[in-house]
């Protein structure tokens, strides 16, 4: 299926569990994001935020209730989905070929200029520049050659070349200094003018420029608001 921005995404009533578990990892969760909205998600580890990424993303589908966009289960778009969503998995996934050809997953148009200043947005001009290929580097998926970071902002880079309508993070920002952390956030805020921002994370750094937040404690939405209201 196809579907075209505005979207609304709806997630119903969805409970989850993953196969030979005893219990439920979300349980009556429901959460409506029309396009442009920002949404911060929160939790203790374990609180199942990551599962519930994997069903906006349509990588899990719902043992019960729906996750749509404009109506269609998101479960249902294969690969697809990447046109609608681009994603930052808490495991982030660099491929066996060039810097570039890693930064144009997703946007196979994007030029050199265009790379380079994703790479200045995500912090890491410096880098390209110390390596004496620049981005005709190899990145081996081993990541022998980055830093868990690096290879972070690299996958964050990718993601901001690419023109999805929405954008699913999960704690994109782990593993980086707060000084990165604030400028990356702020970036992305930017960047994302009327496109759907979702970011799962830990802590409360960058919350405030949030549309909402949404708590998750152990498969529910315990609270959500506006940053103000909580
Ligand atoms: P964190 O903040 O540590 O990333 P989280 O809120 O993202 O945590 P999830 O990854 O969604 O949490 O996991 C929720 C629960 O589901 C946890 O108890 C976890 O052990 C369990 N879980 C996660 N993935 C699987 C899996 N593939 N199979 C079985 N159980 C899983
Ligand atoms: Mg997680």
């Amino acid at each position: 299926p196809t579907v075209e921005a505005p979207l609304t995404l709806a997630v119903e009533d969805v409970a989850f569990r993953y196969p030979g578990s005893a219990r439920a990892v979300l349980d009556g969760v429901s959460l409506t994001i029309p396009q442009g909205q920002k949404v911060a998600i929160l939790g203790r580890s374990g609180s199942g935020k990551s599962t519930l990424a994997s069903l906006i993303r349509g990588d899990l589908a719902p043992a019960s209730g729906s996750v749509t966009l404009n109506g269609v289960p998101t479960s249902s778009f294969g690969d697809g989905v990447a046109r609608c969503i681009g994603v930052i998995q808490q495991q982030t996934y660099l491929f066996n070929m060039t810097l570039r050809e890693n930064l144009r997953i997703g946007n196979p148009a994007a030029t050199d200029d265009e790379i380079r200043e994703a790479l200045a947005h995500v912090g890491l001009s410096n880098l390209v520049e110390r390596l004496p290929e620049g981005l005709d580097t190899m990145v081996d998926e081993a990541g022998m050659r980055f830093s868990g970071g690096e290879r972070h902002r690299i996958a964050l880079a990718r993601v901001l070349l690419q023109d999805t309508p929405v954008i699913l993070l999960d704690e994109p920002t782990v593993g980086l200094d707060p000084a990165t952390e604030r400028a990356l956030l702020k970036t992305f805020i930017e960047n994302a003018e009327g496109r759907t921002l979702i970011m799962v994370t830990h802590h409360l750094q960058g919350v405030s420029a949030m549309d909402r937040v949404v708590f998750v404690e152990d498969g529910r939405i315990e609270m959500e608001g506006s940053p103000a209201e909580l």
